[in-house]
């Protein structure tokens, strides 16, 4: 209770308010526009790409990109986050507003399937 008190003020300077995380020492704010966590410091990197670089000990390599399996941008845990091409990634993204039905979006194994 009275360590409550005594670190109420300090506290906001370094934990998390609502709608912002920290990871690995640096904050991360929910940018309102695109809804990631973006770094708010630095290179502004959104958080989901630096928790998959940090797991997998690389960066994202050129031409993909990092997609949440769930479809939640929020759901940020390693088992959620999957590198895939560009490409497939739209894919992922325009199947939805597919109403042929050609592309398949399997949500357990994150492969894009083609129904022909
Ligand atoms: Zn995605």
């Amino acid at each position: 209770m009275i360590g409550d008190l005594f670190n109420n003020n300090r506290r906001r300077a370094v934990c998390t308010r609502e709608g912002q995380k920290l990871y690995r020492g640096k904050k991360y704010a929910q940018d309102p526009t695109t809804g990631y966590y973006v770094c708010t410091s630095g290179n502004r990197q959104r958080l989901h790409v630096a928790i998959w670089e940090h797991e997998h000990g690389m960066e994202v390599p050129p031409g993909c990109v990092i997609h949440h399996k769930d479809w939640v941008k929020t759901n940020n845990s390693i088992e959620n986050l999957t590198c895939v091409t560009v490409e497939d990634h739209e894919r992922i993204h325009n199947h939805k507003k597919d109403e042929t039905g050609i592309i398949i979006f399997d949500m357990v194994t994150s492969d894009v399937v083609y129904s022909n």
